[in-house]
C-alpha cells in the first residue's frame, strides 16, 4: 500500500491510498503512486478562441493539472487545434453523442471522456461495443487515457429499467464498460461515477472501490452548485472518500462566472490538504434538510450566457423558502438538462431564448429569461401548498 502525502498536524490521520494501477496523461500519471491530481473544465464556447485560451491560462496558473474543453462538432475541432498552439496544458476532451469526433481531437489531446449513457442516442444500430472499441482503437494509436463517466443523470438507457436500483445501474454500467475494456486489452483508464447527491458519490464511490480496488478513481460532485453551499456539497463526499484512500484524480464542479473559474482548483486542492492535515469540516452525510439548489458549472455547451445570473437570482429569489424541503435544479443546456432535472421537485433548464420550467419529470412549460423567476416562484407556492407545514 503507498503512503499518504506528509500530512501538516500532528493530529493528522494516517491515511493510506488504495492501491491501484497507474493511468499515464501525457507526463502526468492517475493512481495512488502519485499525489491526487486536480481537474477543471473550460466555460466559454469553444469557438471563442480568445475567452478560451483566457480560460485554459487561468485554470493552468492555478495549479489544474488536465482541462477539459467540450467538443460537440468540427467546428469545435478546429477550435481545439488553434487552442492546442497556444498551450501546452494537458487537455481532455468530452465526448457526448459524437463518439467518432475521438479521433479528430486525438492528435490535440492526452485524455478522452465518454459517458456510457450518451453513447446510445446515435447510431443507435451500431452496438455499443463497437462504439468502444473505436473510441480506444484511437486512444490506443495516440497513447490517450480514457475516462468512463458515469452519471445518474443520464444513465445507460438499456439498463436503466423502471424501478431498477440507480446504484445497481451505475455500478452495471461501470462494470459492462470495464469488461469491455478487458476484452479490448486496454487498461490506461480511470472510471467516474458522478451524482448531484454527495451521498450518492459516497456511497457508489466505495462500492465500487471494493468491487475494482485496481482501478483509478476520478472522483467528482455533479452540479454542486454556487459558493458556498457547492463546496459543501463536494467536501461531504471528497473527505469521506480521500480520508479512506479512494480518489486518484478529482474535479470539483461549481457554478461561477468564467473569470472565477479558477475557483474550483483552489477549492480541490483546499479540501485534500485539508484531509491530509486532519481539518475536517463537513458532517458524514449530507442532511438533506430545507432548500437545495442544485445546479450545473456551465461548460461551452451552455445555451445562454444568462445562465450563471440565472442561477444566481434563483438562489437570491427562494431564500424566503431556505427552511423548507425543496430541491431547485438549475441546468445550463439540453445536453443534461432533460435528465438531471428530472430527480428535483422543480427543475430550469436552458434553451438558447427560453427556459424549460419542469416539476419532477414534466415540463410544466417554456418562459422567457425575464418570465422565468416569477414563474418559478408561482410554481414554488403551488408545490409547497401541496406539502404539510
Ligand atoms: S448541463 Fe450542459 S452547460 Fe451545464 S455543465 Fe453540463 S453540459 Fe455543460
Amino acid at each position: 500500500m503507498s503512503e499518504a502525502f506528509p500530512a501538516g498536524s500532528p493530529a493528522a490521520p494516517k491515511i493510506t491510498r488504495r492501491q491501484t494501477r497507474s493511468v499515464r496523461v501525457g507526463d502526468l500519471t492517475i493512481g495512488s503512486s502519485s499525489k491526487i491530481s486536480v481537474q477543471s473544465m473550460c466555460a466559454t464556447k469553444t469557438q471563442d478562441l480568445e475567452a478560451t485560451k483566457a480560460q485554459l491560462s487561468l485554470l493552468a496558473e492555478h495549479g489544474a493539472d488536465i482541462i477539459r474543453i467540450a467538443i460537440d462538432s468540427r467546428k469545435d475541432v478546429e477550435a481545439l487545434a488553434e487552442l492546442r498552439k497556444g498551450t501546452k496544458a494537458r487537455l481532455v476532451v468530452d465526448l457526448q453523442e459524437s463518439y467518432k469526433l475521438a479521433k479528430n481531437v486525438a492528435p490535440y489531446v492526452q485524455k478522452i471522456r465518454y459517458n456510457p449513457g450518451h453513447l446510445y442516442h446515435h447510431e443507435k444500430d451500431v452496438p455499443v461495443f463497437e462504439k468502444v472499441k473505436y473510441i480506444v482503437g484511437v486512444a490506443r494509436d495516440h497513447d490517450l487515457a480514457v475516462r468512463i463517466g458515469v452519471n445518474f443523470g443520464s444513465l445507460d438507457p438499456a439498463q436503466a429499467a423502471e424501478g431498477k436500483d440507480r446504484f445497481d445501474v451505475a455500478l452495471e454500467s461501470a462494470r459492462e464498460h470495464i469488461g469491455f475494456m478487458e476484452e479490448l486489452g486496454f487498461e490506461n483508464y480511470v472510471v467516474s461515477l458522478k451524482s448531484s447527491d454527495p451521498n450518492d458519490v459516497m456511497d457508489i464511490n466505495l462500492r465500487f472501490a471494493q468491487e475494482f480496488p485496481q482501478i483509478p478513481l476520478h472522483l467528482g460532485v455533479t452540479e454542486a452548485g454556487m459558493l458556498p453551499m457547492g463546496e459543501i456539497k463536494t467536501r461531504v463526499a471528497f473527505e469521506n472518500l480521500l480520508a479512506q484512500g479512494i480518489g486518484d484524480t478529482l474535479r470539483v464542479s461549481l457554478t461561477l462566472p468564467y473569470a472565477e473559474k479558477f475557483q474550483e482548483v483552489l477549492v480541490a486542492r483546499k479540501i485534500i490538504d485539508d484531509v491530509y492535515a486532519g481539518r475536517f469540516r463537513s458532517v458524514p452525510r449530507f442532511v438533506h434538510q430545507g432548500l437545495n439548489i442544485i445546479s450545473c458549472p456551465s461548460c461551452s455547451r451552455v445555451e445562454n450566457e444568462a445562465f450563471v445570473e440565472l442561477a444566481q437570482k434563483v438562489r437570491e429569489m427562494t431564500q424566503e423558502f431556505k427552511e423548507r424541503d425543496l430541491t431547485i435544479a438549475v441546468m445550463g443546456c439540453r445536453v443534461n438538462g432533460p435528465g438531471e432535472t428530472d430527480d428535483a421537485d422543480l427543475g430550469l433548464w436552458c434553451a438558447p431564448n427560453h427556459v424549460n420550467l419542469k416539476r419532477g419529470k414534466e415540463l410544466v412549460g417554456q418562459f422567457s429569461y425575464e418570465e422565468i423567476i416569477p414563474k418559478l416562484k408561482a410554481e414554488i407556492g403551488t408545490v409547497l401548498s401541496q406539502r404539510p407545514q
